[in-house]
């Protein structure tokens, strides 16, 4: 038995997939579709269930290894969603504080217990407590957003291994922003059956297709696969991805020169005495600030807008910016600087 078959529970594991009959070469009369179309895309048609032409550009995309398999889903976010579906409704799921604001919504969602342990002061995983946590409170889940979101760091790998192997939980590592970091856990999935990856291409070009993958081995992969609502990735995003995520080369030099302009707005910001610059292996920068309301409001006015997360738990003063084009960043950063004059 695999592990994800031990995992799951078990109305799932007794379930087949949906299935969607063959119907290349055949008159199609199986589905209620129209046989009218006003477009030249076939929109009168229902999808390719299985994207099967988008996930092997896909795959190239993300050099995933033949070995392991791909879910899609409707954004990242649908991804989550479907892994909090496959707990029971007694599980809880563990998440870091602060971390991406979807795990514990998308838990509420699902009825889920959500429980966190606190990032030390450097934003790092604080080993010994989640250990702990975990012993205590037995995750069938564990999210990990590497780069984080909101405070844009890694964390320490070896933090990361141990976790992963003192658990009987699923640990889901959150690549969003994959394309700016130094380091992956991509080459691991193969090595530990109960890790499985999350990319997506929002941040690299594509928010607006609503893609994402969730990258495991072929056991979990087709377990899992049975969550899923049939057609979730549409004929536009189907035929739209295939042409353009084969732009490789071209997606690989906008995120090498979005880490230039992070990393000379870093150096920017950290010159503003007023202001405290975390490291950043993401898109965005995490910054504290001397009065960030004051200067937020100010941001605003002049015209930028970025992420006030004064509010949230440990991030007190805490802004957030997303890397733009340079004259964006510029103008950001005049704005900020006129702002403490
Ligand atoms: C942005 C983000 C996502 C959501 O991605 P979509 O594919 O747009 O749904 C997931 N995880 C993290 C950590 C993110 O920052």
């Amino acid at each position: 038995m695999s592990f994800i078959d031990n995992w799951l529970r078990p109305q799932i594991r007794q379930l087949d997939a949906y299935k969607v009959a063959k119907s290349a070469g055949l008159v199609k009369l199986d589905a209620m579709e129209s046989p009218f179309s006003l477009d030249e895309k076939g929109l009168n048609r229902y999808p390719d269930p299985d994207a099967t032409e988008l996930k092997n550009v896909l795959r190239e995309l993300l050099e995933i290894p033949t070995e392991l398999d791909i879910l899609l889903g409707n954004g990242s976010d649908e991804l989550i969603q479907l892994l909090a579906l496959a707990a029971d409704n007694s599980s809880t799921i563990l998440g870091f504080e602060p971390s991406f604001v979807m795990y514990k919504m998308i838990a509420d969602f699902c009825n889920l217990d959500y429980q966190t342990v606190a990032l030390n002061q450097d934003f790092e995983i604080d080993l010994a407590a989640t250990l702990s946590k975990i012993d205590a409170c037995q995750p069938k889940l564990i999210f990990i957003s590497y780069p984080n979101n909101p405070t844009g760091n890694t964390f320490s790998r070896a933090s990361i291994i141990e976790i992963i192997t003192k658990t009987t939980a699923l640990v889901v590592i959150d690549e969003a922003y994959y394309a700016y970091a130094d380091d992956s856990f991509l080459p691991d999935v193969s090595h530990y059956p109960n890790l499985v990856l999350l990319r997506t291409v929002s941040k690299v070009g594509f928010a607006g297709l609503r893609l994402g993958a969730l990258i495991g081995a072929k056991s979990t992969i087709s377990q899992l696969n049975k969550l899923r609502l049939p057609y979730n990735i549409n004929t536009l995003t189907q035929q739209t991805a295939v042409l353009l995520l084969q732009k490789k080369s071209e997606i690989i030099k906008n995120s090498e020169a979005i880490i230039s302009l992070r990393i000379e707005l870093s150096k920017s910001l950290a010159a503003i005495a007023e202001l405290k610059v975390y490291p950043s292996q993401a898109n965005f920068i995490l910054f504290q600030a001397t009065d960030s309301k004051g200067l937020f409001a100010a941001l605003k006015q002049g015209g930028v807008l970025i992420k006030d997360l004064s509010s949230t738990l440990n991030l007190g003063d805490c802004l957030r910016v997303t890397i733009g084009t340079f004259e964006e960043n510029q103008r950001f950063l005049q704005l900020t600087k006129k702002y403490y004059d």
